[in-house]
């Protein structure tokens, strides 16, 4: 099956129980049991079949062996990392998500869960890292706000020298333009919120593992800790996920049109976008993912002009998050990246008048006039 139609027909599709066409919402939380033990749903922590139809679902777009589903990409990693023990060590992306930035350093590191944060996207930074007690990389590819990308491949290679486990977030990507468990990982994460929801109104987080052992391990950790996804927003996932693949090359679509516009805009420094030949790492992801997705950022002279900016456009709505139908815009230094001091910052290349973008469903012609008028009156001023 190929991945558009893996979108429609991959997981359960169809309801087993009624042949519902759109898999229904079961708002139920227990279910009767024919005898003692008797069941084939129990209580649904434990499992729903609104649910594992979605969980289904992405265990089959990812090409694992179990999926899971739970209340937000934040429920999501913190599942995941209550696979390790006290003692454990953790080597993470130096960029990764700033909200799995401080559930380590502010929550895991209370149970004794050691992290170091290392650019993942040169290998020998990883190997340098690897202490006796690591137990696994946690990458980002690409990262967000600069876009940089790790070799799967490679990092896969150094994880299995050193008995570790592997674990990729892979929302900016999302299954149809990469699967990290094909080429090597043995977790894969994602904020459904973003792409895979795709529509800026529901909060999900998605899990899938490689093996039966791991699957078994996080079902366990899934229903004790209890972090799960409801049916209702399980089914505007699912529903959502049935359009990712139109949605995203749609949404490529206009960002190549709008990276163009960018790059040859005088009042634009860099840009930063993975499908440019410059930009470092655009081979690697280039034989990692087949697409290179809609999240674009760019530089303008300062914070003062990139708030001038953000305030006039009329098309891309000031927000955080990204991937939906709309298209919308952040400055990094002062929202998604506050909290990282400025010199931090600075050393990161995150500079102030850093814009990110990411591009919805519009019209491409709308959004280029948008951004084209805007930046005009910017570099008036
Ligand atoms: C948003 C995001 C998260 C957190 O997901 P929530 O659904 O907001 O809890 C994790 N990783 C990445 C890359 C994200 O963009």
């Amino acid at each position: 099956m190929r991945k558009k139609t893996k979108l429609i027909h991959g997981g359960t599709s169809q309801d087993p129980y009624t042949g519902a066409v759109s898999t229904p919402i079961y708002q139920a939380s227990t279910f009767k049991q024919n005898g003692v033990g008797n069941f084939k749903y129990e209580y649904a922590r434990t499992g729903n079949p609104t649910r594992e139809s979605l969980e289904k679902l992405i265990a089959d777009l990812e090409g694992g062996e179990r999926g899971f589903a739970f209340g937000s990409g934040m429920a999501a990693i913190s599942a995941v990392t209550k696979l390790f023990s006290a003692g454990t060590h953790l080597i993470i992306t130096d960029d990764v998500y700033g909200g799995t930035f401080r559930i380590m350093t502010k929550v895991f590191n209370r149970f004794g869960i050691e992290t170091t944060f290392v650019d993942t996207s040169n290998v020998k930074a990883i190997e340098e890292a690897i202490r006796p007690n690591t137990k696994a990389i946690y990458v980002e590819t690409p990262t967000n706000p600069l876009l940089k990308i790790t070799d799967i491949k490679e990092v896969s290679e150094i994880a299995a020298k050193h008995d570790l486990l592997f674990i990729v977030d892979n929302t900016f990507s999302t299954p149809f333009w990469q699967n990290p468990l094909l080429l090597g990982a043995h977790i894969v994460i994602h904020s459904a919120t973003k792409y895979l929801g795709g529509h800026s109104d529901v909060v999900a987080g998605l899990v899938v593992v490689k093996d039966k052992q791991l699957g078994e391990e996080l079902h366990f950790i899934q229903n004790s800790t209890g972090g799960i996804l409801g049916p209702q927003d399980s089914w505007l996932l699912i529903r959502g996920i049935k359009t990712l693949g139109v949605r995203m090359q749609e949404i490529e679509h206009n960002t190549n049109k709008i990276v163009e516009f960018l790059t040859k805009h005088p009042a634009v420094g860099k840009v930063y976008y993975p499908g440019l030949l410059h930009h470092p790492g655009h081979h690697i992801h280039r034989m990692q993912a087949t697409g290179f997705g809609g999240m674009v950022s760019f530089t303008v002279e300062s914070e003062k002009v990139a708030l001038a900016i953000v305030s006039k456009l009329k098309y891309f709505t000031l927000a955080e998050s990204l991937g939906a139908v709309e298209s919308l815009i952040s400055i990094p230094a002062l929202m998604t990246h506050a909290s990282i001091p400025r010199d931090r910052r600075l050393e990161l290349g995150i500079e102030d008048g850093l814009i990110r973008i990411s591009v919805g469903l519009e019209d491409a012609a709308d959004l280029i006039e948008d951004l084209d008028r805007v930046l005009q009156l910017s570099a008036v001023e």
